[in-house]
């Protein structure tokens, strides 16, 4: 299974600190601050929610109310920051760490409700707020993180932590903070910092126009048909949804695909007409590469000298190893290397694949040599045709609303004792959201979860999760997650069936919101999701499995007419399947992962890079330059590390998967989905945030480190 998921939660760097608009003294901001703290006039982000759980009052949100929100609080956030760092007190945990914790609550309420519909409905008016607010947000982080003052209080309390009494979370959140003060650059001196102020406001301003550049690239970049027989293969379904799609962008009598993020497009599978798929092909690879005002290669190409010049500044030979040096896997070397060791067997599978579809190719009347835009199409003749598998067959299978319930709420019942309850009077920013109360074993109310799970032209690309708002005991607050997902809308009247690969992806975003929901921790920085990105994949990943497991499998995979469970045979043959496409899946994955790679560690000084050239190059270094396997992102349209948080990051997936099927295979040595099993996962992994060091958190849990091995298994690797 592929990871492509996107997880963004900025969440942990804005708790921790400010959005500086200016780079004044904090005592002259704590002055000004105060004067114009007064209160918003009407505006829902004034206070705290008054809703169950604090949800967002998004029925009462405006586009309008954002920014004036952002500002007030900011200049709250400040004056807070101010109050801490002028105190005459010497540093102690509970007059430092502790208000700094508490501090920005009206700035983090904001942002999380930005931060959600931003990503999955904005629009123009939204847009431009972003395009505003975020480089203000930059300087406010900057404004925290470069104060003296309070840089100094934090610096002697880590210096001084283990004789202070306290306890280990306590204290690892003080070697949290001194961490991101110096890595934000506390320690630079005055000319340095201001040149890191201005990289990282322009950092926040570039990154911005890539999501945003890209989201137009990609609703531009669908692919008009004019005539219905050039559509032969899909359903009548995936007609009326092209059809549908094609009338809602003001092109009736047309159809219209959709691209999705990834170079390969779902619609390639069953595009008989070869010319049809070559132009979706290359609708999807050029999508950013017009020239035109959606062309992101400017962006890529000043976003990597400026990230290498940052690093520079901080110490550190490249952007990679700076990012990388606080994750579990500590250098770039490191993640290069799990990578580079899998390309021999990956690139191998995947030629394999190929030389049977060539085989295919050749017994066809019209015989041609195959392409990119061929692979996915004959890569599901070759399947059908050796496992006699149709994904047509199996879809009937998966009702989405049957998947949710009986299969993703089931196995988290099975394993963890929850139980749903959908509740219709919480306000949503789209009427398509829905949202659950979850409730613990023992009936105690838990968190709360919306699922957003189908394709808008006002959400970007991907799936991911994030939280509304953040669990602490410090604040009293609980658990509300979000799940968004691209699912193919049906057509009006038909039913909701998604394919396999979309069950997988809702099992992948749940394992997120369960790491989010079981989150257990005092302090806001150290909760939940908020842990290095080499890690956050695991609990996703890890969930995925139970879509897998034949008892569940059994309870939400029924036909959506008859109720029947899909048959023996069927599941059977499915099972079979699970390590067909390894190749091409490992494959494209790895060139896209090397390639970040590639771009993030050009040393400082390294001239700007011809975008097309330097990609070329980089998969032939790496030795994943395979024609028919491009990388999963092409260089232009790579979200994840251009305009989301995975930059020198995307390796992250693969490493998180070595965690997840070890860990699984833990289960498995330990008597499976058993509440016994799942409470263990919850205590020692789920629940415990970034309260300790990763590697020991899951070397407790496993009783040694990770290995590799169940992961080459899984992947067919072997
Ligand atoms: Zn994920």
């Amino acid at each position: 299974m592929l990871r492509k998921r996107l997880l963004v939660s900025t969440m942990n760097l804005l708790l921790v600190g400010g959005f500086g608009i200016l780079a004044q003294a904090p005592e002259a901001l704590a002055k000004d601050a105060a004067k114009a703290a007064a209160p918003l006039a009407n505006n829902p982000f004034a206070t705290a929610s008054t809703l169950p759980f604090q949800a967002p009052p998004f029925d009462k949100i405006k586009d309008a109310d954002y920014q004036p929100a952002f500002e007030a609080g900011m200049r709250e956030h400040l004056a807070e920051i101010a109050k801490i760092a002028a105190q005459k007190d010497a540093p102690t945990f509970a007059n430092t760490i502790v208000p700094l914790e508490r501090s920005g609550q009206m700035l983090t309420r904001v942002y999380v409700a930005f931060n959600a519909v931003t990503g999955a409905d904005t629009n123009d008016t939204l847009q431009k707020v972003q395009e505003v607010v975020a480089p203000k947000l930059a300087e406010h982080q900057d404004a925290i993180y470069l104060d003296d003052k309070l840089f100094a209080r934090v610096g002697k309390l880590y210096e001084g932590r283990e004789k202070l009494g306290l306890d280990a979370e306590q204290k690892r959140l003080v070697e949290r903070y001194y961490d991101n003060f110096v890595r934000a650059g506390a320690k630079l001196g005055e000319a340095d910092k201001a040149k890191l102020r201005e990289l990282n406001k322009e950092e926040s301003t570039l990154t911005t126009d890539f999501a945003n550049k890209l989201l137009a690239a990609n609703n531009a970049g669908a692919l008009v048909v004019d005539d219905k027989k050039d559509l032969a293969g899909f359903s009548d379904a995936d007609i009326a949804a092209a059809a549908a799609d094609a009338k809602a962008a003001k092109k009736d009598g047309k159809y219209l695909i959709a691209l999705q993020n990834t170079t390969q497009q779902p619609a390639q599978v069953s595009l008989e007409n070869r010319s049809v798929r070559e132009r979706l092909f290359k609708a999807s690879t050029s999508r950013a590469e017009h020239g035109d005002a959606n062309d992101t290669r400017a962006i890529v190409q000043r976003l990597a000298v400026l990230r290498a010049d940052r690093a520079k500044l901080l110490g550190y030979p490249d952007f990679a190893a700076y990012t990388l040096d606080d994750q579990m896997a500590k250098t770039p070397a490191n993640a290069i290397k799990l990578m580079t060791d899998m390309v021999p067997a990956a690139t191998a599978k995947a030629r394999g694949e190929a030389t049977k579809m060539q085989a295919l190719i050749d017994k066809g009347t019209d015989k041609f040599k195959l392409s990119p835009w061929d692979w996915q199409r004959y890569a599901e003749q070759v399947r059908k045709a050796e496992y006699d598998l149709d994904e047509a067959q199996i879809k009937p299978y998966f009702e989405i609303d049957r998947v949710l319930h009986d299969g993703v709420f089931y196995a988290a019942n099975q394993l963890y004792g929850l139980t749903f309850k959908e509740r219709k009077d919480i306000p949503v920013y789209n009427p398509e959201v829905r949202v659950f109360e979850v409730f613990d074993a023992d009936g105690k109310s838990l968190a709360l979860f919306y699922a957003d799970y189908w394709k808008r032209e006002s959400k970007r690309g991907g799936a991911w999760m994030d939280n509304l708002v953040g669990q602490s005991r410090l604040l009293g607050t609980k658990p509300v997650v979000y799940n968004v997902c691209n699912f193919t809308k049906p057509a009006a009247g038909q039913p909701a069936l998604i394919t396999h690969d979309d069950v997988n992806t809702m099992f992948h975003e749940f394992g997120h919101a369960l790491h989010g929901m079981f989150a257990d921790s005092e302090y806001p920085t150290l909760s939940g999701t908020n842990v290095p990105r080499d890690f956050v994949e695991f609990p996703s990943q890890f969930n995925e499995h139970w879509g897998r497991d034949p008892k569940v499998f059994a309870n939400y995979a029924k036909h959506y007419q008859t109720g029947a469970p899909m048959p023996a045979e069927l599941v059977a043959k499915l099972d079979k399947t699970r390590t067909y496409g390894q190749g091409f899946a490992t494959t494209e994955y790895l060139a896209a992962a090397l390639l970040d790679m590639a771009w993030h560690t050009q040393p400082a000084g390294t001239p700007k890079q011809d975008v097309d050239a330097f990609e070329t190059k980089a998969l032939k270094q790496y030795k994943v330059d395979m024609p028919e396997v491009p990388p999963r992102y092409r260089t232009s349209y790579f979200a994840h590390i251009w305009g989301g948080g995975y930059a020198a990051g995307y390796y992250a997936y693969l490493w998180s998967e070595v965690l997840d099927h070890d860990a699984f295979y833990w289960f498995r040595e330990h008597g499976g989905m058993t509440r016994e099993n799942g409470q263990r996962f919850r205590d020692m992994i789920l629940s415990r945030g970034s309260t300790q060091d990763m590697a020991a958190l899951y070397r407790a849990f496993r009783g040694r480190d990770p290995s590799v091995e169940p992961l080459l298994e899984e992947r067919g690797l072997k």
